[in-house]
């Protein structure tokens, strides 16, 4: 600890001696606590400080921290540095490790693709050499740091991603990883908002590459400038078709998804056998080629391991599965750091539920020594999986190393042969397996099996908007996530936005919250129309009354009092022009007289809510109802010695009247990716089918129940299975409405029925099996809440349940 204090500027509080393998920034994912170093970051919303504690007690010792509070000196076993700033103590500490070790590094930088050429990377080359890679996209200011520390002694070659959003944080990134090779993959179209030009953009990205001898990239003008920025003693190795590249390529020609590229080099010729087709595959393949050029691979080495590059599954997936069980499926790739990460991610969901982990043989290990699989074990001890299932030859040698509750099976064959449907039930499993051990068979086995219509849920989009809302206020964040989170789903969305430190979850009836409760969310919870009957279980499972009335307020004092508990939280709803519930001006004298006596409610928060916060020809109703407001409140307010928190904005209101955000805001459409202020904000849920079959139709035929359309011209006629019953309005029949399938648009034709409809696909040369949306990120649910003449909300919250919600994540 000593060292490490010195190393990063702090002044050490010691404790007991502990020896650090960990660093986390996460409370929430830290996995060996006792050799876990701990840093104390503060954001806009969260302060790690806070956590302290309950890291203790989970028996972390060593901690960075840049405030000293009062309660950390009962912590008498803590290791505390406290320095001015924790990020730059982190950064610190990562480019000091990072001077320490011989390892080869390799920092990629660039709009797109810095994953792909990291992973594709680790494949040609963890064969010769001990590879460290930065786990995800760990590529930000945060990020970087955690991935150096990742580093150790024996590695031969680190590489690390290095992503930025705005000018000044690449010089910050350059000085803690120092790349000795830089790869620049494609700059993007656009220079992003932090920047004025391109060339302003380029010039940061170039910062990284100031130290490397070599640098490679695609020949062309974004290297070019990109030159101007480098001293002379940095070389750049390009490809490219012009005169100018080193590496001549050609496309030879482009069939069945292979690309077939001829290379010259150093006079040599060469060919290479890409096995994908596109664009964006063949300018990684080639960043990657030319370092193993630079590395003096021989062309038939490149050709052959060129050949064997695999697909990078970016994604993983949650899925409802057989007896209530939820699946995670991660296709990502299999290595020993990607498998940490996943954890992490089972971490995060329904805590009600057991932990299941099938996991195959690592395949990609390089050249990792015999201490993995007992260090995995190890790791599954720590997290708390009650079963785990391990598939392959390796796995099953080393079983013994692993805890009581485990099965062992040679291959994913024997795994299906010897397993039964009912020995998994209210689980939740990871499935993580080498493409080789081909898992998506026992995804397949555990799945629930429905119609292939889906409604698929974007977490990180999910994300992306709840961080956008977040930048917008300092106030503290309710979400609303009543009818089953805007149609996206309950417990999975809850979770998320748990793990995500909302600081308030509100629904619309008790069920809901009750729901919550059992799957594991332990946030507050407000309940927007609390029934008599529910009080005694709202009262049980912590769930905070919106009182609308008086009488509701008394009754649910009295439930209080039958139960003695004193103190319990309530939110008051004031009727400020919405004129749906709420106490009005008049009532406050009556409601503030009730308080006269003792009660056993406690007023939270005082609130209200806007009529017409999203458009402009109302805003002088909605300043209207926001003055209103602060003048009820402060004369409720007036008559308690606590604070009571106030809240009056939707999503809409947060985006159009920055002022008034108060003491919380309440997100709800935003969160789905609908803004009032044409913010750049992401599709979060696609309803997708798939066609099912296809009929060619002569011209002049009526399609379907009463015959409403006909065919102008010989047609193909394509049937999906979604229909009315599955949310799909009927008025979007008789092409009114369109859906989105291979890159076009194309017209719903004939009556839509219950369960299926009919698409004319005559424009398209789509075949059976390909997707179909019906809105998500091709048509936007906007559009269709337009067509239909009602608004996004009820498009949303429109889809059946019988549709299988699916969840995707990065
Ligand atoms: C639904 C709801 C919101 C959220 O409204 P959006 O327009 O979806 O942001 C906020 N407050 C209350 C009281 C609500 O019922």
């Amino acid at each position: 600890m000593n060292e490490i204090a010195e190393i990063i500027n702090g002044t050490l509080h010691s404790g007991i001696p502990v020896e650090i393998t960990e660093y986390s920034i996460d409370s929430r994912s830290v996995v060996t606590p006792e050799h876990t170093l701990f840093f104390a970051l503060t954001g806009n919303n969260h302060n790690g400080h806070d956590y302290i504690p309950t890291l203790y007690a989970d028996g972390v010792r060593a901690f960075v921290i840049s405030e000293f509070r009062e309660e950390f000196k009962l912590l008498t076993e803590a290791n505390l540095i406290v320095v001015e700033n924790v990020l730059a103590a982190l950064q610190q500490l990562a480019a000091h490790h990072r001077q320490q070790v011989n390892a080869e590094v390799i920092g990629i930088t660039g709009s797109n693709g810095k994953t792909v050429v990291k992973e594709w990377l680790y494949q040609l080359l963890s064969k010769d050499f001990l590879i460290y890679r930065s786990p995800r996209s760990y590529n930000s200011q945060v990020g970087v740091p955690l991935s150096l520390l990742g580093i150790d002694a024996r590695t031969e070659i680190a590489i690390i991603e290095a992503g930025i959003s705005q000018k000044g944080e690449m010089k910050r990134l350059q000085q803690m990883i120092r790349p000795t090779v830089g790869i620049f993959t494609h700059l993007g179209d656009a220079h992003g908002e932090n920047f004025a030009s391109t060339q302003e953009k380029l010039a940061e990205k170039a910062q990284l590459f100031t130290s490397c001898s070599w640098v490679i990239g695609q020949s062309g003008e974004a290297m070019e400038y990109i030159k101007t920025q480098l001293p002379a003693t940095v070389s750049c190795l390009l490809w490219g078709e012009d005169e100018n590249a080193q590496i001549q390529v050609k496309t030879l020609n482009i069939t069945g998804g292979h690309r077939e590229v001829q290379i010259t080099y150093n006079g040599t010729n060469f060919r290479l056998d890409i096995p994908f087709a596109d664009i964006a595959s063949f300018e990684n393949c080639m960043n990657v080629v030319s370092t193993m050029l630079l590395k003096r691979y021989s062309p038939d080495t490149i050709y052959s391991r060129v050949q064997q590059l695999s697909a990078i599954a970016m994604r993983l997936e949650i899925k409802d599965g057989i007896n209530n069980c939820t699946l995670v499926n991660d296709y990502y790739n299999s290595d020993p750091s990607s498998f940490q990460l996943a954890l992490n991610i089972l971490a995060t969901q329904d805590s009600s539920k057991e932990r299941v982990v099938i996991l195959s043989d690592f395949m990609d290990t390089g050249k990792a020594g015999d201490d993995l699989y007992p260090s995995i074990a190890e790791t599954l001890r720590q997290a708390n999986i009650s079963l785990f299932i391990g598939i392959g030859k390796h796995l099953c040698e080393h079983r013994h190393n692993f805890a009581v509750n485990s099965r062992f099976y040679e291959d994913t064959e024997h795994f299906l042969r010897q397993e039964d449907r009912e020995n998994f039930k209210n689980q939740i499993i990871l499935i993580k397996g080498a493409r080789a051990f081909q898992f998506e068979y026992i995804a397949g086995f555990l799945q629930k099996q429905s119609h292939s219509t889906i409604l698929e849920v974007d977490l990180d989009a999910m994300v992306y908007n709840l961080n956008h809302f977040r930048s917008l206020t300092d106030a503290h964040l309710a979400v609303m996530v009543k009818a089953f989170s805007y149609g996206s789903g309950s417990r999975e969305i809850a979770s998320l936005l748990q793990y995500h430190r909302v600081d308030y979850l509100m629904v619309a009836f008790a069920d809901e919250g009750i729901e919550l409760r059992a799957a594991g969310i332990t946030i507050p919870i407000a309940v927007m129309n609390p029934e008599r009957e529910a009080f005694d279980n709202m009262i049980m499972f912590n769930l905070e009354p919106e009182i609308y009335a008086l009488d509701i307020l008394e009754d649910f004092n009295q439930a209080l009092k039958k139960h003695g508990i004193k103190r319990f939280p309530v939110h008051i709803k004031l009727n400020t022009g919405m004129n749906r519930s709420g106490f009005d001006e008049q009532d406050i004298p009556q409601l503030l007289e009730f308080f006269n006596t003792e009660r056993s409610v406690y007023i939270r928060s005082m609130f209200s809510h806007l009529a017409g916060s999203d458009e402009a020809k109302h805003d002088e109703f909605t300043l209207g109802q926001i003055h209103l407001f602060e003048r009820m409140t402060e004369r409720i307010q007036a008559q308690f010695n606590y604070k009571i928190w106030r809240h009056i904005l939707n999503s809409a209101g947060i985006e159009r009247f920055p002022q008034y955000h108060f003491d919380m805001v309440r997100l709800g459409i935003g969160l789905h990716g609908i803004s009032a202020a044409n913010a750049q904000l992401q599709a979060v849920s696609s309803f997708k089918t798939y066609i099912s079959s296809i009929r060619n139709v002569p011209e002049g035929q009526s399609i379907g129940y009463g015959r409403k359309s006909y065919t102008t011209r010989p047609s193909r006629i394509a049937v999906i299975p979604v229909g009315y019953a599955d949310g799909l309005n009927r008025h979007l029949s008789n092409r009114i409405g369109n859906v989105f399938v291979k890159g076009k648009r194309v017209p719903i034709i004939g009556n839509i029925c219950m369960d299926t409809c009919m698409i004319d696909i005559t424009d398209t040369d789509a075949a059976i099996g390909d997707e179909v949306e019906i809105f998500g990120k091709h048509i936007p649910v906007t559009e269709l809440a337009e067509q239909l003449g009602t608004i996004p909300y009820e498009v949303l919250t429109g889809i059946s349940f019988r549709v299988k919600r699916v969840y995707y994540k990065e």
